[in-house]
């Protein structure tokens, strides 16, 4: 037997699916207009009637699974006025789409429908530009939904009974930190063997292995306020208080490796002849691994108790590391060589790297369940009015997502090896 005509799992991987491979190409237009029409559809973190329009087309989309439909309610969420009040956020439904639940190998299938750009923000309307898709949530993430449901209506379509179920799960407030969908993420991942989310690869077709874990957290100070004239001994500023435990919060950066603490924000204050009563200091903590994530939290703490324990001044934390640490573990591994596989079936060498941001990924690996999460097309420009998705990488992305849940499907990747 020569070389080339060896068994190698990605050419097992491809055996009898080119069909298949030939559609999802022949789907590229299609998905490229899908995400355009999507695009074009305001759905920003906090706008709740933009956040339903958008809904309606992504139920129409799901529907096209066998399975069974869900519209999920979520709870309100907290959220720390500048005055320091803690006011309660509505927030978009979840859509959740269930196929198969009883079969014996489970994926979870994540997104979100909602983008950064509020309806007030200028860039609002998609555009094909060279090799480019240009858009709100052209690569992030309507996008990377519609590559989802291209690989799985691709799967659905193969002949056979199936080993594979799954779950969809597409939210509206990933880019606000995921407070409100993060109990079905866990729920979701606490169950499923693997999951699959689609952030947008980078614009050279890098896909992400590793993420750090991340925090946003509130101080919210009280002072007394006074005036500045008659009586500025009895004031106690809350600014003051507040800028202390930023620097007190910016000395621990370098003290572990990875761990970092970015003071965002103090809102606080009013006129100049006043010692402020009120500051609400604003800082995001990130480390690479749960040991960190714990230090940087308890340092957050302890400092915030220090500022309680002013003369005349009351501190108050809220928030904490929401978004816990995706380490690189034994887990981990094992899908991003499934990934690498699936990828050689398509003559793609896929890199990986690790990333600093943040994403429902984190959330599932919280929950135990390894996962790749930037299975969406490949672009960049995110969060900003720069935002492209390549073209050429829908039909591609969503071959080697197919390729993934068939390989699932055919036991070439081995779930029990994952989790028990
Ligand atoms: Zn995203």
């Amino acid at each position: 037997m020569s070389a080339d005509q060896t068994a190698t799992p990605a050419r097992t991987l491809g055996a009898g699916l080119e069909p298949f491979l030939e559609r999802l190409d022949a789907e590229a237009e299609a998905l490229a207009a899908r995400t355009e029409t999507w695009s074009a559809i305001n759905s920003g973190s906090f706008e709740l009637t933009g956040l339903k329009l958008m809904r309606a087309p992504l139920l129409d989309a799901v529907s096209a699974l066998p399975g069974q439909v869900e519209e999920v309610q979520l709870r309100p969420s907290e959220r720390v006025r500048p005055d320091g009040e803690v006011i309660e956020i509505e927030h978009g439904a979840s859509i959740r789409v269930r196929v198969r639940p009883e079969a014996p190998i489970q994926v979870a299938l994540t997104g979100h429908y909602d983008t950064v750009f509020p309806a007030a923000h200028p860039f609002q309307k998609p555009w094909r530009d060279g090799a480019m898709l240009r858009g709100p949530g052209a690569a992030d993430m309507k996008g990377g939904i519609a590559v989802m449901l291209a690989a799985l209506q691709a799967f659905e379509a193969t002949p056979g009974d199936k080993r594979v179920g799954y779950e969809v799960l597409l939210s509206p407030d990933e880019e606000i930190g995921s407070m409100a969908s993060a109990p079905l993420l866990a729920a979701l991942g606490a169950k499923a063997h693997v999951g699959m989310t689609y952030e947008p690869a980078l614009a050279d077709g890098a896909l992400v292995d590793a993420r750090k874990g991340s925090g946003n957290f509130s101080l919210i100070v009280k002072g007394r306020a006074a005036h500045v004239g008659r009586a500025f001994a009895d004031g106690r500023s809350a600014v003051l208080a507040a800028a202390e435990a930023a620097l007190a919060l910016n000395a621990l950066n370098g003290q572990r490796d990875g761990v970092t603490f970015n003071v965002g924000a103090i809102d606080g204050g009013s006129a100049v002849n006043v010692v402020p009563e009120r500051a609400v200091l604003r800082f995001n903590i990130r480390s690479p691994d749960a040991e960190g994530a714990i230090w940087g939290e308890a340092e957050a703490r302890r400092i915030a108790e220090a500022a309680n324990a002013r003369d005349g001044i009351s501190a108050h934390l809220h928030g904490g590391i929401t978004r816990p640490p995706k380490p690189l573990n034994d887990q981990q591994r094992t899908i991003v060589s499934w990934t690498r596989t699936a990828g050689e079936a398509l003559g793609l060498d896929l890199k990986f790297q690790a990333s600093g941001g943040v994403c429902e990924g984190n959330n599932l690996a919280a929950a135990g369940c390894p996962n790749i999460d930037t299975l969406g097309p490949c672009g960049g420009g995110l969060h900003s009015d720069q935002e492209f998705a390549l073209l050429a990488s829908f039909s591609e992305r969503a071959k080697l997502s197919f390729l993934m849940l068939s390989g699932l499907e055919r036991g070439l990747f081995d779930v029990r090896s994952l989790r028990s």
